[in-house]
């Protein structure tokens, strides 16, 4: 191919990637057709190569909006966990990176005292999610419940179930930090219910399950939800002192917690 007729169709893919409004596949064409002719690549693995550079730049602009749509208190990684300080649940949590918990619409419940990474972990998690193409919510049971409790007041709580459904992973960070009212434990009970089976939830709790009933305000209500977030679940228990308290001197926090943060992050 002349040098001549190379510039007409470059020209040519320039117009033809802005019409279909995928401007990588510009960018791609010309450098990656040098490399094709240099080794000798077929018009299809030429082909195959442009297309998969504007795909996986579709797929991550994707991932950071589903992240940025999530509503995480902060970016946080499996990479940036230390593991030293939770060895035990290292191969629990290289299983669960896969993302497979996502298709089965299983659940993870992270238990454990404060500041043993279970909003880092949870968070992590999700991040992973959003980049498996799964829509993620986060949120405290307290923003929840709100949450809930506004959709029932206007007397559209089906529909806000049936959309929060089309999302593949919610979190619900930490449940049992403050007790539920009698009404917002059953609203709580429907959003669980209604993921049942369908999508993942991922729960954190400084609680163990026992200490659910008395959050939830009746043993009934609390041992159904457990049951049904169980039964397909992952539950990992963290263990320690915080991980914000390091190096501080102070070795252990009171255990029954009034306040909720009282460091910051
Ligand atoms: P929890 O939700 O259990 O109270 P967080 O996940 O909020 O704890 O952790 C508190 C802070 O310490 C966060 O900034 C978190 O990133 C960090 N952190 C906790 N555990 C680890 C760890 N093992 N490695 C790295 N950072 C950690
Ligand atoms: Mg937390």
């Amino acid at each position: 191919m002349g040098p001549a007729k190379t510039t007409e169709a470059a020209k040519q893919i320039t117009y033809l990637a802005a019409a279909l409004k995928a401007p990588r596949i510009n960018e791609a064409a010309s450098r990656l057709a040098d490399q094709a002719r240099d080794a000798g690549w077929s018009f299809e693995d030429y082909l195959a190569a442009v297309l998969e550079r504007e795909v996986s730049a579709r797929n991550a602009s994707g991932a950071q909006l589903r992240i940025k749509a999530a509503g995480f208190p902060a970016r946080k990684t499996l990479e940036d966990f230390d593991w030293n300080a939770q060895p035990t649940a290292r191969p629990q949590l290289a299983a669960l990176a896969s993302g497979g918990f996502l298709l089965e619409a299983r659940n993870v419940v992270l238990l454990g005292p404060p500041g043993t990474g279970k909003t880092h972990l949870a968070t992590a998690l999700g991040i992973i999610a959003a980049g498996h193409g799964h829509r993620v919510l986060f949120a405290t049971a307290t923003d929840w419940v709100t949450r809930l409790s506004e959709a029932h007041r206007q007397g559209r709580l089906p529909q806000e179930l049936a959309r929060l459904r089309r999302y593949g992973l919610i979190i619900v960070d930490e449940v049992g930090y403050l007790p539920f009212e009698q009404d917002a434990a059953n609203l709580f009970f429907q959003l669980v219910s209604s993921r049942y089976e369908h999508a993942s939830l991922i729960l954190t709790s400084n609680l163990p399950f026992s200490g659910w009933g008395g959050v939830f305000g009746d043993q009934a209500v609390a041992a159904a939800m457990i049951d049904r977030i169980v039964h397909h679940a992952d539950v990992l228990t963290l263990k320690g002192a915080s991980y914000r308290l390091r190096g501080r001197g102070i070795d252990s926090l009171p255990s029954i917690r009034t306040t909720t943060d009282e460091t910051s992050g």
